[in-house]
């Protein structure tokens, strides 16, 4: 199975880069903000338990996600492969997610990680504010907020996966096409 980590702050263009990937290479997007939504959207109770964690830009605790992305993967018990956007976001994340897939016997084969400088991130966010009607990209606070959470929280999970010899980082910033040939180009090596 192609199983993939797309990693990268928020605003770094990982949803769009996402959608490519998965047609391409037939893949199962696993997007944990897209599922908050939903659920949000949808007002289970997972939604309003979330929503006042990212109305802030904050993490939604660990096991919330968790069990949400475990189901997720037993959802999609025939899929040839998953691609994991906005998770994991913890280092108790990721070593939850090696362990679910150990259950399926198969593993992550790498973490690709897009690059991209923090004023950029501020300006796209700022951008997408206008049209996405998601509150966290409407306040430069709560933008803050997330690209500070990314820093402390997220950031070891790439420790994590360059101690597994399982990451490589990517340029971010350029055309959208060509962005994703270079993600193609490590794709082709797994
Ligand atoms: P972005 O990457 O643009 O910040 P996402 O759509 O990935 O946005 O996530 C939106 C919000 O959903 C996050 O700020 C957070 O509150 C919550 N969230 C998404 N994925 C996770 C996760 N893996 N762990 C904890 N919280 C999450």
């Amino acid at each position: 199975m192609l199983n993939i980590v797309l990693f990268g702050p928020p605003g770094a263009g990982k949803g769009t880069q996402s959608e490519k990937i998965i047609e391409k290479y037939n893949l199962t997007h696993i997007s944990t903000g897209d599922l908050f939504r939903k659920h949000l959207s949808e007002g289970t109770e997972l939604g309003r338990l979330a929503q006042k964690y990212m109305d802030e830009g904050n993490l939604v605790p660990d096991d919330v996600v968790i069990g949400m992305v475990d189901e997720k993967i037993k959802e999609n018990n025939t899929s040839t492969g998953f691609i994991f956007d906005g998770f994991p976001r913890t280092v108790a994340q990721a070593e939850a997610l090696d362990r679910l897939l150990e259950e399926k016997k198969t593993p992550i084969l790498g973490m690709i990680a897009l690059d991209v400088p923090e004023d950029e991130l501020k300006t796209r966010l700022l951008e997408r504010g206008k049209t996405s009607g998601r509150v966290d990209d409407q306040d430069i606070q709560k933008i803050e907020n997330r690209v500070k959470v990314y820093l402390d929280e997220t950031l070891p999970v790439a420790n994590y996966y360059n101690g597994q010899e399982k990451f490589t980082k990517i340029n971010g910033v350029g055309q959208i096409s060509e962005i994703f040939d270079n993600i193609c180009e490590v794709i082709n090596t797994y």
